[in-house]
């Protein structure tokens, strides 16, 4: 079994803009406790108070889980981690000291000898409050081989359960990291009784790979972080650590007790507080992680998931593979997709539609239902919509106004409207009139051509209500009206699908 170390509340807020506050600190916390990980860090206690705070409500709230400090081997850190670790049911600190020649040298400018010294004192510190005690020499893997047996062995007989090596500055391959795990694991007196862990950063790209080879060569803990955030380009992400695990059992023999329908979730969770989210193609948590776009993989997608499938989306929260159409998609995921919106077309008729869907698709970089629907239904349906004009006027300061005249049905509307941008006030003109209930959820304008005259393309989703969501996009060189084109074609999507519905069924 492998014990997951999650330390986003600590490396992974250190960096840069993922500052959390107390509140949110302990929601993430809860979650990670739900996700099931062996270990919180919840942060170092001794920095702030806020710091200090913030661990202790962890620790007063989360009892099933190990709850961690970092401290340096001061005794005022140490001091402060206990303190805010009194009411934790499983309290563990961490302590570290750094062991390379460079960082005793030009950072803490003491020697070797003063280094085992301070470590020693520090772990004892610690171990008088909990038999739960990480040892960390900070930039490990760039620290003598001979130096670190003798560290170590030191801590061990100070009392310590935990040796993490840190790859403090992301400068290991796999193999290497893999390397120095077994050849620790191999020559340090007593580590033999001791969890073994990682703590890799990502600077080349190989937190999750180096965390694993050490996995290989006898870790038995991992330290890492939701959606990989930490120091610089981050730490191991937890969620591919985890899944690499689970997923390649054969190879790896071992399991974590990670409950991975929870990793969604707590993804978003961390998205959502931070601000950040993750990119699209990001493994196991990314919007498109479990989406096909090349149309011979969604053939094979369709009669049969392992074709293409390693992983199946519910194990990580997602509720089922999304199949986007584009460009690439075949006729088979063409004609699966209009099956799912019940939808079926003799293959004659099919054929003509998956002609017109290649034509569409040339234009359109996402194909959305609704226009599947009207142009598999060609003819029995009219767009109900259409922009006919709008003219803003908006002075800088001040909010903006808008003139706008749309055909609907047989009536041509002209209506203005005032709100903060151009685009707010063209929507509730029109949203108004058309008595849409629900917001915008989502509103992107992107450039298409490089030209300065470039073509903008607006996407927009409305959610109507729980579970109803409209989608619709436009193009135009007047972004404003990209806007505008992008609601109609919503409202006429909507309009299809309405119809559709009241449309007797035989
Ligand atoms: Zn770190």
């Amino acid at each position: 079994m492998i014990k997951i170390f999650d330390t986003t509340l600590r490396d992974g807020e250190q960096s840069p803009g993922f500052a959390m506050n107390i509140r949110q600190k302990l929601l993430l916390a809860r979650q990670l406790e739900k996700l099931g990980v062996d270990v919180i860090e919840a942060g170092f206690p001794n920095a702030s108070a806020e710091d200090f705070e913030s661990v202790k409500l962890i620790a007063e709230t989360c009892a099933e889980v190990e709850v961690c400090a970092l401290a340096r081997c001061y005794e005022k850190d140490i001091e402060a981690a206990i303190e805010a670790l009194k009411a934790a049911a499983k309290p563990r600190i961490h302590v570290f000291i750094a062991t390379s020649d460079i960082h005793l040298k030009h950072k803490l400018k003491i020697s070797r000898a003063q280094a085992i010294e301070k470590a020693v004192a520090g772990v004892k510190m610690a171990r008088s409050f909990t038999s739960r005690v990480d040892f960390s020499p900070e930039d490990g893997t760039r620290s003598d081989r001979g130096f670190l047996i003798e560290i170590l062995s030191a801590v061990i007989q100070a009392g310590v359960d935990t040796i993490n090596i840190p790859d403090t500055v992301g400068y290991m391959t796999p193999q290497e990291y893999g390397d120095l795990i077994g050849f620790l694991s191999k020559n340090v007196p007593g580590i033999e009784n001791m969890i073994i862990s990682t703590h890799c950063h990502n600077d080349l790209g190989l937190a999750v790979a180096n965390s694993l080879a050490g996995v290989l060569q006898g870790a038995r803990q991992i330290e890492c972080t939701i959606n990989g955030i930490g120091e610089r380009a981050g730490n191991a992400s937890l969620e591919e650590v985890v899944m690499t695990l689970k997923t390649r059992q054969d190879l790896y023999q071992t399991s974590t007790k990670v409950d991975t329908t929870q990793l969604l979730a707590t993804s978003h969770l961390l998205s959502q507080i931070t601000g950040h989210k993750v990119q699209a193609n990001k493994a196991i948590v990314g919007k498109n992680a479990f989406a096909h776009g090349a149309g011979i993989h969604q053939h094979g997608m369709i009669s049969e998931r392992s074709t293409y499938e390693i992983m199946k989306p519910e194990d990580v929260g997602f509720s089922s593979t999304h199949i986007f159409l584009s460009k690439h998609s075949g006729r088979h995921g063409l004609d699966h997709r209009l099956n799912e919106l019940g939808i079926s077309l003799p293959p004659e008729k099919l054929d003509q539609v998956f002609a017109k869907f290649k034509a569409l698709a040339d234009k359109k970089k996402h194909i959305y239902d609704e226009d599947l629907i009207l142009l598999s239904t060609e003819g029995e349906y009219q767009r109900k919509f259409e922009l006919i004009s709008l003219k803003v006027m908006s002075e800088a300061q001040q909010s903006a106004k808008i003139q706008v005249c749309f055909r609907m049905g047989d009536q041509k509307i002209d209506v203005t409207a005032e709100d903060n941008g151009p685009v707010s006030a063209l929507y509730k003109a029109i949203a108004t009139h058309v008595e849409l209930p629900g917001m915008l959820t989502e509103f992107n304008i992107q450039a298409c051509t490089p030209e300065q005259e470039a073509l903008g393309i607006a996407y927009i989703s409305w959610q109507e209500a729980e579970g109803i969501l409209w989608q619709g996009h436009g193009a135009d060189t007047d972004i404003v009206m990209a806007a505008g084109y992008a609601f109609i074609d919503m409202l006429n999507g909507r309009d299809v699908r309405q119809q559709r519905l009241n449309k007797p069924q035989i």
